[in-house]
């Protein structure tokens, strides 16, 4: 794979900047990476571990001359980047982002960048539970979907460099309205985290009460949800709050089918429950006909080196 930018900023040096960090090294995408991170703690790490190839105290140095820059902080703090660095991005620069939600943080970003500069949203559906500048890997993003948002008058050059860059870095690129990528993560992320943060809850009141037996006899099922409900607080705080209308409304439907499969408990409807979980299966191997999760039992966790993708 050939460069595809000059010099490529990174704004956050959490796990996906490093991991992207990575890729682009792996693939020879850019001939020079630099991050940037508001901590001193942070910034130290990545020098430390040589993530990018040169760490900048401040976000505007950081984009200074760079051809495409990246913010990766959690959506919350799109906004507050973005006016950061918008009087230093170069003439004709694409700005692009990594968040989870795309409506809300265009909504952040796009008034405060000047003219000339491209603004392409993004979001990689890759992701693990960890978080931090120790966290990212260069295979993070290969045989995942990165979704770009771009509004209808993006230039198409730039987009077209944006998608060579993400496949670069492993990814298979989609292009989608930004409403309707959020309606399909609510479905498929953000209301499956809230359900499993809420069965950790559960099984978090009921070990009071059974004494670390949840713990203790921890099977996969509640194992999986533990996993999940491991992420990150802040990134995932600030999903729910900036995708509010859609997980609403997903979690809406999913209340109601759960009322469903509660009376088909109570009245013995074996039918029911028996279609359902029938039809839910025909789902799992689906996915894992598209090459997006693993046939081998318990996720192959035995001999396994890394937790499967997260997102
Ligand atoms: P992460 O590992 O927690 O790193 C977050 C980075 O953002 C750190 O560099 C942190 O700086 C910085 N940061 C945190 N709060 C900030 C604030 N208020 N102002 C400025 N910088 C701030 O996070 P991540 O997992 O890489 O996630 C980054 C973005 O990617 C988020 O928007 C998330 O929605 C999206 N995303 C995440 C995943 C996933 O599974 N994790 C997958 C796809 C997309 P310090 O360390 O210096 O405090």
């Amino acid at each position: 794979m050939s460069q595809i930018y000059t010099r490529i900023a990174l704004i956050g040096l959490g796990l996906v900047a490093g991991s992207l960090s990575l890729a682009t090294r792996r693939a020879g995408l850019a001939a020079e990476t630099v991050g940037t991170s508001r901590s001193p703690e942070t910034r130290a790490i990545a020098r430390e571990i040589n993530l990018v190839d040169r760490v900048t105290d401040t976000a505007a140095e950081a984009v200074k001359d760079a051809d495409l820059v990246v913010l990766c902080v959690p959506v919350g703090a799109m906004e507050a980047v973005t006016k950061e660095i918008a009087p230093h991005l170069a003439e004709g620069a694409t700005v692009t982002d990594v968040g989870s939600v795309k409506r809300d943080v265009i909504a952040q970003v796009a008034p405060h960048l000047p003219k000339g500069v491209h603004f392409i949203p993004g979001h990689p559906l890759a992701g693990t539970e960890h978080s931090g500048p120790r966290s990212g890997f260069a295979e993070l993003f290969d045989n995942r979907y990165t979704i770009l948002t771009p509004p209808p008058e993006t230039d198409p050059d730039a987009v077209a460099r944006l998608r060579a860059y993400w496949e670069g870095c492993g990814a298979l690129v989609e292009v989608m309205e930004p409403d309707h990528h959020d309606l399909v993560l609510a479905v498929t992320s953000h209301t499956p985290h809230l359900i499993a943060y809420t069965m950790v809850g559960v099984a978090d009141d009921l070990r009071r009460v059974t004494d670390s037996e949840v713990i203790k006899y921890s099977a996969a099922g509640f194992r999986d949800f533990t996993r999940i409900a491991a992420s990150d607080p802040t990134m995932w705080r600030d999903v729910f709050l900036t995708n509010k209308d859609a997980t609403l409304e997903i979690l809406g439907r999913f209340t109601e089918e759960l009322f469903a499969l509660q009376r088909a408990i109570r009245t013995g409807d074996g039918a029911h429950l028996h279609d359902y979980f029938t039809r839910t299966r025909a789902i799992r191997r689906g996915i894992i006909e598209a090459g997006q999760d693993t046939d081998a039992p318990d996720f192959g966790r035995v001999g396994q080196r890394k937790e499967g993708p997260g997102e």
